[in-house]
């Protein structure tokens, strides 16, 4: 214990840490001046049905347009903002622009796609957080049947009971549920009849093996099986290759999202896509 204590201290003066840090202020500041100067944008990936080829729906994924640097991934800025809780007033804007977004596309003349919006632990243990949701969506007339939440499974886990009380309030406006990264997690699977989901996302590790590492397949093959026992649908992310979208499709999976259709694209190279009747995947 004195040892660890010790080199904690030590730790505390290394110039690593004082780096480090010094670049978490930067980056702090960084991310309130982007939203600010409005330069949060929202890509959008195309879900696709795979019985019928289909566009079922559109993943919102943010990005950062930082001057000088281009397009900046949230993978990069997810993390920080989660622990500086700006991921509260940063995820109220995805939610807002992703309204606004479907509301231009059906004013545009398009027929309605779901949209997926990834929604954070720190959001959902916000209080007020319904509220907010119902706010938004009365402003943009956006209907909420056709908004989808993507939480994941750590998200969920420290504070089950509270989670699925605002889960069904959500329900009950008329937003689907769907758990991303799934499998990726610690919970249980008692988790899937406990929360009031309708939906499984496939994390995309299990998938970019499927084909080659037999255990994953397993691992496909019993999340689907599991997923169409309880009644929940599938999506499976992460598809690259024809093999493996033939292969989900064999399997029962509902959906699929990946760069063999598209990667995340800008709003109006998306609108490509909801122009398209459907996709011949037999290509
Ligand atoms: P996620 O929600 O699991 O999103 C799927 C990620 O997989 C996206 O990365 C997407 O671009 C990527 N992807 C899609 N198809 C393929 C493929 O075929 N191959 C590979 N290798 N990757 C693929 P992205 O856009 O970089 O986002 C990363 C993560 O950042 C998201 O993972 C999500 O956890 C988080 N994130 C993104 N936007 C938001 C947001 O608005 N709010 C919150 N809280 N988190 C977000
Ligand atoms: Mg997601
Ligand atoms: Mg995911
Ligand atoms: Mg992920």
């Amino acid at each position: 214990k004195a040892k660890q204590a010790g080199k904690n201290r030590y730790e505390l003066f290394s110039p690593h840490m004082i780096e480090q840090t010094m670049w978490r202020i930067h980056m702090e500041n960084q991310l309130q001046t982007a939203l600010q100067n409005h330069e949060f944008v929202l890509y959008y990936q195309p879900q696709i049905d795979l019985q019928t080829g289909m566009v079922y729906g559109a993943e919102a994924l943010l990005r950062w347009d930082c001057p000088g640097r281009g397009i900046v991934s949230p993978l990069e800025f997810i993390a920080l903002a989660e622990d500086t809780r700006q991921i509260i007033p940063i995820g109220e804007w995805v939610l807002l622009e992703a309204c606004r977004q479907n509301k231009r596309w059906t004013a545009k003349g398009y027929k309605p796609i779901k949209i997926s919006v990834n929604i954070s632990g720190q959001q959902l243990k916000q209080v007020g957080f319904v509220a907010n949701v119902k706010a938004i969506i009365e402003k943009t007339e956006m209907d909420p049947r056709y908004l989808i939440f993507e939480i994941t499974e750590s998200t969920i886990i420290d504070n089950l009971e509270a989670t699925i009380d605002m889960l069904k309030e959500l329900t009950a406006m008329g937003i689907r549920i769907s758990l991303d990264d799934f499998g990726t997690g610690y919970s249980s699977l008692s988790i899937l009849k406990k929360l009031p989901i309708s939906m499984v996302k496939i994390d995309k590790s299990f998938i970019s093996e499927m084909t080659l590492e037999h255990r994953d397949l397993d691992i496909v093959k019993a999340i689907i099986f599991i997923s169409n026992s309880l009644q929940l649908e599938v999506v499976a992310e992460g598809i690259e290759q024809k093999v493996q979208y033939e292969l989900l499709r064999e399997l029962g999976c509902h959906y699929m999202q990946g760069f063999y259709t598209s990667p995340p694209l800008p709003s109006e190279q998306f609108e490509a896509f909801l122009s398209l009747t459907h996709l011949d995947l037999r290509l």
